[in-house]
């Protein structure tokens, strides 16, 4: 057995599913929207498996849907990207970063990372041989400093494995952090792999920079999305890698042994999804930003600090000010068996030196949800006297 895997622990997003499904609480853990998804996008996707072509599509992804993610990010990104040579449509992100790292590092070859980080990608920068070098974000800012990256840059840099917006955090990363870590990048002769899964979900006029439209990094970034975080549809998988053609070639071997393709109606129906007039996108945004708020407002009513998001779906509470007895892992253990609601301790995204104070609410729920969520955690305040409410006082 390869020991990096064999050790590794089940995801912290299984874990905390599974601990809902027995305790029977609310799931604001892993990150999955309560709406099923855009109904036309869904129509498109069973009328192309009954009718549509079921065996191998193009191994790069079908045409019609490399050329919407190429108009999609002209339209929302002013990218400019020719769809035959470089953009390729993979089985998720997740393959996509794992491809990414097998196609582009050699071993040895040392990764900047940044923590928290998503659980993801340390054990694939490793497994592919690469050599972490961890940049430690710390709320309530999560700032990307000079330092930090003078710290974590060496001669040996090869690649950066960057996450914007930013799971678990929520942050939109300021232009002037891009810019910042644009220019190391550049410096390091390095490439710049960057997970934009979230680029839609985006709250407050936010509008995020892709590396790609950065200075100096056409040629030496990768951009990862996903269709799933885009339609609310996570199981679908449907991930797209964009880069300049000298580095696809690489990343398209990679994928071609990895997954080869992706189911090729869920690929028309994405191809159909992008084309989505602007007020859907926005509407959608709209609607995200109004679950975080009435989450954000009903915690701090109850007595949660709770950070800023302006994107993903998720909200943090920093239990820091609140004198907390318990690490953030013991407090959502409790939350979930005694108040029936999960969330997720955000010291699983970090590898070391871990901020334990930090807990994760994912808000893309129903109002109906988050005010049951929130019905439960008020309990828990308002049960004083019990033991564990010397944590709210
Ligand atoms: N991206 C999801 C989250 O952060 C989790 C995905 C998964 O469970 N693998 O909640």
């Amino acid at each position: 057995m390869n020991s990096l895997f064999a050790d590794l622990p089940t995801t912290v997003f299984e874990t905390m599913s599974r601990l809902a499904r027995e305790h029977q609480a609310v799931n604001l853990g892993q990150g999955f929207p309560d709406d099923p998804g855009p109904l036309d996008v869904r129509e498109k996707a069973a009328e192309a498996v009954l009718h549509g072509w079921n065996q191998y599509p193009p191994m790069m992804g079908v045409p019609e849907l490399r050329h919407a993610v190429a108009e999609h990010y002209r339209l929302w990104q002013g990218l400019d990207l020719d769809p035959d040579s470089e953009v390729m449509v993979t089985s998720g992100a997740t393959e996509a970063i794992a491809g990414a790292l097998l196609a582009l590092i050699e071993p040895g070859d040392e990764v900047v990372l940044f923590q928290p980080l998503y659980d993801a990608y340390l054990p694939l920068v490793q497994r592919a041989g690469g050599v972490p070098r961890l940049v430690r974000l710390v709320p309530p800012h999560w700032q990307i400093t000079e330092a930090a990256l003078d710290a974590a840059f060496t001669p040996r840099t090869r690649l950066v494995l960057f996450n914007n917006p930013h799971n678990p955090t929520g942050r939109v990363f300021s232009r002037p952090e891009l810019d910042l870590l644009a220019t190391y990048t550049q410096r390091a002769g390095a490439v710049l792999v960057s997970d934009e899964v979230w680029e839609h979900v985006v709250f407050d006029g936010h509008e995020p920079t892709s590396v790609l439209a950065l200075p100096g990094l056409r040629e030496r970034a990768v951009k990862i999305g996903s269709a799933g975080k885009i339609f609310g549809m996570t199981g679908w998988k449907v991930g797209f890698v964009c880069a300049a053609p000298g580095l696809m070639k690489a990343l398209s071997k990679a994928h071609q042994f990895l997954t080869f393709t992706t189911p090729p109606a869920l690929q028309h129906a994405v191809a159909y999804g992008l084309g989505k007039p602007q007020d859907w996108f926005l509407g959608t945004r709209a609607n995200l930003q109004r679950s975080r708020d009435r989450l954000a407002r009903g915690l701090s009513e109850a007595g949660f600090p709770v950070l800023p998001s302006s994107g993903t779906y998720f909200l943090n509470v920093d239990l820091a000010p609140l004198a907390l007895t318990e690490t953030d892992e013991e407090f959502c253990r409790r939350l979930v068996t005694e108040y029936g609601v999960a969330a997720i301790p955000v010291s699983a995204f970090y590898a070391q030196e871990a901020v334990r104070s930090v807990v994760r609410f994912c808000f893309a729920k129903t109002d109906a949800t988050l005010d049951l969520a929130l019905s439960r955690l008020q309990s828990a305040v308002l049960r004083r006297g019990h033991s564990t409410i010397n944590v709210y006082t």
